[in-house]
């Protein structure tokens, strides 16, 4: 968790506005928080909650710490705050979830004030959650606040949007970005310059970036050179994708491994209980660590579009004329260049463009990763074989 004080400077706005609402009992029922990736949302929604709950709370966002409502949410067990996050290996929020909170949702309040929902990476409800959870939302019972959070707000249906209070947080300046690298991160000089231009005020970015930075940079210097290559670049690109892909692979392998473990502790430690209870624990941890797994990938997949974007961002900005100054990966200018003088400009539009086509995330969820990402690098290569490459892998999946 961020230091609350800290996330206070980071979104004085979002911050000030529910302060404001609060103070004048004109908090809408259902709250969109819009985030960068980890700039304090989460704390900003759980701080919400704690005063929708408080029983004796001060102005704006402050609670009194002492009353039996701060108590329970000091313990995580207030039992009318309900969480709603995505389930199983797709990461969705699925019907039955929702289901079962606006089950919750009809019995009246424990504690005898407000019901908060908080829906955790709330472009993951499906259309049919989605369409369950419009229905609560065009009829609110009183007191009781809906907190959706996401990093994709464009990927929330329009019909939610808009009946939502939506509230955008800001990316971190510059300044507050490198107090993250040196405090947090302990990364200083070129490095710490580095991330925080990568990062573009993302905290999230920037905590996953800086562990495997020598391996993003050797990545990125690798994808260079096989686009160096042009005409015959193919085989270089196969044996990158699938290094990426065994990467991948083993990382959900070994996780495999990790839940049979988890399991087996569990089942000892509960070994005298009851074989209902047991069951229903032994699933929860299998539930949980297969969606840590999920994630994992997903956001391995997500870094190699976006390294592919900036790269090709890179090579449009040198192309222009511009210098290390203004590209992300200044530690590859030579490469940068050399690589800018054998695509003409349309041909390194039609790349970035063609990248955000297929960074979907119905496709990369279930496509094979290293089809995908072969597909996406050779079509810069040789963009016409490569299109009905990908194409015929994408109808492949039937989507
Ligand atoms: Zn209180």
């Amino acid at each position: 968790m961020i230091d609350l004080d800290l996330v206070r400077t980071w979104q004085k706005e979002a911050w000030n506005a529910l302060d404001l609402a609060l103070s004048n009992d004109h908090l809408p029922h259902a709250i969109v928080l819009i985030s960068p990736g980890d700039v304090g949302e989460r704390e900003l929604a759980e701080r919400l909650a704690d005063r929708l709950v408080c029983e004796e709370p001060g102005k704006g966002l402050e609670c009194c710490g002492k009353c039996s409502g701060c108590h329970l949410r000091s313990q995580g067990t207030h039992p009318d705050v309900y969480y709603v996050r995505p389930v199983g290996r797709m990461r969705a929020i699925n019907p039955e979830s929702m289901g079962e909170m606006m089950a919750s949702l009809q019995t009246k309040s424990l504690k005898g004030r407000a019901k908060v929902v908080i829906i955790e990476q709330a472009e993951a409800l499906t259309r049919e959650s989605a369409n369950k959870f419009l229905k609560t939302l065009e009829e609110p019972s009183s007191r009781t606040y809906f907190i959706l959070l996401t990093t994709r707000g464009e990927r929330l249906l329009p019909t939610i949007r808009s009946r939502c209070q939506i509230i955008r947080l800001l990316p971190l300046s510059e300044k507050d970005m490198r107090r993250v690298c040196e405090e947090e991160l302990k990364l200083g000089g070129s490095d710490a310059d580095f991330v925080i231009r990568l990062s573009r005020g993302r905290r999230s970015k920037a905590l996953q970036l800086a562990p495997s930075l020598s391996e993003y940079k050797k990545d990125a210097a690798d994808l260079l050179e096989i686009y160096g290559l042009r005409d015959r670049a193919l085989p270089a690109i196969r044996e990158f994708s699938v290094q990426k892909y065994r990467a991948m692979r083993q990382l959900r392998d070994d996780w495999e491994l990790e839940i049979a473990k988890a399991k087996k502790k569990l089942s000892e430690d509960l070994k005298d209980a009851d074989p209902s209870v047991k069951k229903v624990e032994l699933q929860k941890l299998e539930d949980a660590m297969v969606i840590e797994n999920a994630e994992l990938l997903q956001d391995m997949r997500a870094d190699c579009y976006e390294l592919l974007t900036d790269i090709w961002r890179d090579i449009w900005i040198v192309k222009k004329g511009a210098g290390a100054e203004s590209v992300l990966h200044a530690f590859l200018l030579p490469q940068l260049e050399r690589v800018a003088d054998i695509y003409t400009e349309e041909e390194i539009i039609r790349n970035i463009n063609e990248i955000n086509l297929v960074r979907g995330p119905a496709v990369f969820l279930a496509m094979q990763f290293d089809v995908v990402l072969q597909g996406l690098l050779a079509r810069h290569v040789a963009p016409a074989e490569t299109r009905v490459f990908l194409r015929n892998a994408i109808k492949a999946t039937g989507l």
